[in-house]
Parts: structure tokens; C-alpha cells; sequence
């Protein structure tokens, strides 16, 4: 308490020194710049600069994951052009917590600059995993940051103050620059029965509005279309006890995000209350639950964990596995566990499976395919259609309403969402009353400042998605389009053979499909394909051509017309030219 009170009474003597400072210089302080770099227009890839003085805090780094339209792709970056040319400036990376949509992005950020990072511990020990794991751990420096407490991270001090989400100890940060408050939200709910009693900290921000003015607002909007108040944590803990009794004698296989910490924690309780024994299954959930109990925020009483290599030995009604592979991921446990490859557990009639999550979007189709695979293998399914097992971590229109009236800013953008979430965010505030002048609706690569006279729009910097593909290089744009009109519409090669010495051709055109029209139904259409190409490259030889660049495209004409007058379709055309 008393470290409370104390840490209290030195953010007010904060709070007073900072109004003092603005007041001393008036309208001349210095402007403060805002550039976002991605998670404005989707959902992933969260990153921003703060820069005073042109000194730069980035805020949180994050991956996307891919849109089913984008074909082996791993993952989606921000673009960090901007960053790196600028590496210099960066004072430090201070993170809202630990999702990957948040945190991701870190390992391949610091391959471009070196800079420490802050966050919560919990925040901190995910990240640090990733960065470990990329080898980068000597280009920066892990600084945790307890809950209330501020920081220095060069030209501002930050302050980290608790909100609830769907992974424990998350922070909004208060950026406490020349212009006054900057609120950055995080990713946040009102949830005022979280599973660990750490509720959002909404007296610290009226405080903060009282006592200096919150300039700029920054709020997470993914909820923003749903009216209402989203569901403590804590109702998903009851309705686990309800299913997993109801299911008496039977083995129960849970899904979740491996982070969220609190899901996790009640699924063991539902386990515990229900006298089963408890198995992690997934790299990322044995490593979760092992730094989870390690912080003190996953507990499991003695006797209860068991090893996966083991549950064989338990009848199925005194095991509960909890595994990953909420999202359908191809290679997950549960994946595998529906396709009857899982090493460690084949799936039944004795099994329930519960998944304890909603598919993010995007990921829709696959879970159903896991769902479906579930049940052909004679398990009982359980998902958030169909039972509340699973809540969302984000705030809803009420709570968004209730932190634009706590919080009472000046301006206001509206950012992790896509652009519709926006807009709506943006239509929430505005009804309550917010000035249209000082409401700003922003995209990746958006830079906006802030002055005396409020927020306005100040360029553009480079915002574009950057595709992983493997573990290392990033992949252009145009290969990604080549992939999709591979998947769309398939590719018609052409191997054309031509006799130097005689010009003209070695033998008829070869052409081999993939995609277009099943060769051996179509060998009729390939034979007048190969007879037009062969037409073509003659032609061009008594014309005069004789490179292969030259005839190629004469070939790729040739085919391609010839393919999409006959067919209508507009298949990948790769012309091979060979000279013997
Ligand atoms: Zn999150
Ligand atoms: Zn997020």
C-alpha cells in the first residue's frame, strides 16, 4: 500500500510539474508527431512512432497474420522503412503487451536499429522468447515496467497504466510529452471481475484528464460495431464448470490462445473442481503455462499436471488436455488431433473437444474443416457458436463510450481496427461530442501532428505490408501475385524447341497444364494450342526474329490469345524458348 501511495504521490508532483512546464512556454512547445505504421485498416501489424523533437518512441511492433489470399505467406510486417532511416533517433520501443499482433514484429524491427524495450514482466518475458529465438537478444535491452509506474524512454516520460484484455498485465500508455497527454488505449475491455482482480485503471485516467487534460486520445477500435458491454473473463469460467460437468466420463480436449494466461487458469480450475488431471499439448502451451506459473500467474495445485506422454493411463473422464490450435492452424495439435496425425492423442467417441476461442477473422473456414474432421472422427464438439466459451478481449460500444467519457480528449483517431471499426469509433465519438475538427480518421502510413490548436494531417511515410515467407527475406509483391494467379487460374507452359542452323522449328510445340484443363480430357485443345504456337514462332522466324527473348514473346502472345479465346480463362502463360 504504501509503495502504492508513494508511487501515486510522485505522479502527482509529475502531473503538476508538467502542467507548470506547458503553461511556461505557452503555444511555443514544441509540436509532437504521430506516424503510424500499420494496424490502422486491419487487424495485426499494430506500430506507431511518437516523436518529440525528432527523437522517436516506437510503439508496439506486430505481425499480421495472412489473409487466405495471400499463398504461403508465414506472416505480414509493417514496413519499417521509415525506421530505418531514422534508426539514429529511436529511443526505446515500449510495448502495450504481449500478443503477437503487438510484440511479433520485434525480431525483425531489430535487425534494422538497436533500442531497449519496456513493458509489463509478463509483456516482456513473451517478447523476449521471440527475440531470443531470432538471436537478437544483444541488440537490445529488456526494461519491465511495474503497473502506475513512468518511465523516461528519451523526450517523454510514459506511463504505464493497468487495463484488462485477453492476456494478463496489459497497459495503455500515457505519453507525457511538450504537447500534454498522449493516451494510447492498448487493446483493452471493462472488465470489472477480471480473473486476477487487476481491473483497467479508469480512476488513474479520469485523474490524468482532470488534473493536466488528455490532449489525444488513441483507441482500439475492433469492437467498435457491437453495441453493448463485452462479458468479464470471469462468466467463461462458470460456463467451463457447467460443460466439463455435464461431460462427466469423458476425456476433455480444450482449445485456447496459449497467452491468454486467465483462460488458461480457469480451464485448469473447471479441471480441478471436476477431479481431472491436467496435460498441455503445443509447443506454445507448455511454454506459456511453464512462464505463466513461473510469474505467479497461471497456478496448479500439486499432483495435477501430468505429462501428454501419460494421459493414456487415466481413464478419459479424469483427463483434461489443454491444447493450441484454436485458430485451425494447419500444423496445431488440434489440427493434427482432427486429421487423426497427432502423436500423442487419437481422437474418439470418449472425446469432447472444446474450443475456447473465436476464429479471428480470416481463419473462419479452417476451423470449421477442424470442426467437421472432430466430429467424422466421433468426438463432441463444443465452440463459442454454440456454448459461451470463449468472451472477446475487446471493449465494446459501451465500454467505448465509457473511456471517451473518462478520458474527455481533446482529439481523438481511432486506430487498431479495420477501416470500418473506424469509422465507427470515429462516429461513437464524435457523438459524444467531440469537435468533427479534432477527430481524425487515419491509415497505415498516416503521419499527424499535434499543436497548440490540436491535430492535423502532416504527410505520408511508407505503410505498405512486407510478406514473410521462411524464417528469413521478405518477398516482393509481385511474387505474391504470381501466387495468387497460380491458385486462381492455374499455368499453361510452352517448351518451344527451334534449330539454329535451319531457323525453324526442332519439333512441335510441348505444352504442359497445371490448373487450366485436365490434360487428358483436353489433349484435343492442347494439340490445336501447341499447332497455333508452332504457327506463331515460324511466322516470327521468317519475320526475322531470332533471340530468345524475341520469340518468347511471340510464343506468350500466341498461347495467350489462343487460351483466352477458347477457354475465357487467364491462366499463368510461361513461355520456354530453347535454341539447339
Ligand atoms: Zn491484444
Ligand atoms: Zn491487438
Amino acid at each position: 500500500m504504501a509503495d502504492r501511495a508513494d508511487r501515486a504521490d510522485k505522479a502527482n508532483r509529475a502531473d503538476k510539474a508538467d502542467k507548470v512546464n506547458r503553461a511556461d512556454k505557452g503555444g511555443r512547445a514544441k509540436p509532437v508527431r504521430v506516424v503510424f505504421l500499420g494496424g490502422l485498416g486491419e487487424i495485426g501489424r499494430n506500430c506507431a512512432c511518437i516523436e518529440v523533437e525528432g527523437r522517436i518512441v516506437v510503439l508496439d511492433c506486430g505481425i499480421m497474420f495472412p489473409d487466405p489470399d495471400m499463398p504461403g505467406i508465414d506472416l505480414v510486417l509493417p514496413e519499417f522503412t521509415y525506421l530505418h532511416e531514422r534508426a539514429d533517433r529511436v529511443d526505446g520501443i515500449v510495448l502495450t503487451h504481449g500478443h503477437e499482433d503487438h510484440t511479433g514484429g520485434l525480431a525483425y524491427l531489430l535487425r534494422e536499429l538497436r533500442a531497449p524495450i519496456y513493458g509489463s514482466e509478463l509483456t516482456i518475458g513473451l517478447a523476449r522468447h521471440r527475440v531470443e529465438e531470432a538471436g537478437l537478444a544483444d541488440r537490445t535491452r529488456f526494461v519491465v515496467v511495474r503497473d502506475g509506474e513512468r518511465v523516461r524512454v528519451g523526450a517523454c516520460d510514459v506511463e504505464f497504466i493497468p487495463v484488462t484484455h485477453s492476456v494478463p498485465e496489459a497497459n495503455a500508455l500515457a505519453f507525457h510529452t511538450p504537447q500534454g497527454v498522449i493516451l494510447h488505449s492498448g487493446d483493452f475491455k471493462l472488465d470489472l471481475q477480471p480473473v486476477d482482480g487487476r481491473r483497467t485503471d479508469l480512476s488513474r485516467m479520469g485523474e490524468l484528464a482532470e488534473r493536466e487534460g488528455i490532449r489525444l486520445l488513441l483507441s482500439d477500435s475492433t469492437n467498435a460495431e457491437e453495441p453493448g458491454f463485452t462479458e468479464s473473463e470471469s462468466s467463461v469460467g462458470l460456463v467451463l464448470r457447467r460443460v466439463f460437468a455435464a461431460e462427466a466420463g469423458k476425456r476433455l480436449i480444450v482449445a485456447c490462445f496459449a497467452s491468454h494466461m486467465h483462460r488458461v487458469q480457469q480451464i485448469i480450475d473447471a479441471a480441478v473442481a471436476n477431479g481431472r488431471k491436467v496435460a498441455t499439448l503445443g509447443r506454445s502451451m507448455g511454454k506459456n503455462v511453464e512462464l505463466g506459473s513461473r510469474l505467479g500467474i497461471i497456478s496448479i495445485p500439486d499432483g495435477v499436471q501430468i505429462d501428454i506422454e501419460d494421459v493414456d493411463d487415466f481413464p478419459p473422464g479424469q483427463v483434461c488436455v489443454i491444447s493450441t490450435g484454436s485458430q485451425g492452424e494447419p500444423m496445431s495439435a488440434l489440427s493434427l488431433m482432427a486429421t487423426g496425425e497427432n502423436k500423442w492423442l487419437k481422437i474418439g467417441e470418449d472425446d469432447v473437444v472444446v474450443i475456447s476461442a473465436h476464429p479471428i477473422p480470416g481463419n473462419e473456414w479452417s476451423v470449421g474443416q477442424v470442426i467437421d474432421d472432430l466430429h467424422r472422427r466421433g468426438a463432441e464438439v463444443v465452440h463459442s457458436g454454440a456454448e459461451r466459451v470463449h468472451v472477446s478481449g475487446h471493449a465494446r460500444q459501451g465500454e467505448l463510450r465509457t473511456l471517451l467519457s473518462v478520458t474527455k480528449p481533446e482529439c481523438f483517431v481511432p486506430v487498431h481496427g479495420e477501416f470500418r471499426h473506424m469509422v465507427h469509433h470515429a462516429r461513437l465519438a464524435l457523438s459524444m461530442g467531440l469537435d468533427p475538427a479534432k477527430v481524425l480518421l487515419c491509415e497505415d502510413g498516416d503521419a499527424i501532428t499535434l499543436d497548440a490548436k490540436g491535430i492535423a494531417r502532416d504527410g505520408r511515410v511508407p505503410g505498405g505490408y512486407v510478406y514473410v515467407d521462411g524464417t528469413v527475406g521478405d518477398i516482393e509483391h509481385g511474387v505474391l501475385r504470381d501466387r495468387q494467379k497460380l491458385a486462381e487460374e492455374g499455368v499453361v507452359m510452352v517448351v518451344v524447341t527451334v534449330d539454329r542452323q535451319k531457323r525453324s522449328l526442332a519439333n512441335s510445340p510441348v505444352i504442359e497444364t497445371r490448373g487450366w484443363v485436365h490434360a487428358p480430357e483436353a489433349e484435343e485443345l492442347l494439340g490445336e494450342a501447341s499447332e497455333v504456337v508452332g504457327a506463331a514462332v515460324t511466322q516470327a522466324l521468317r519475320d526475322g526474329a531470332h533471340d530468345i527473348e524475341v520469340l518468347s514473346r511471340h510464343t506468350r502472345k500466341a498461347l495467350g490469345r489462343f487460351v483466352g479465346e477458347r477457354t475465357r480463362r487467364r491462366p499463368m502463360i510461361v513461355p520456354v524458348v530453347l535454341m539447339v
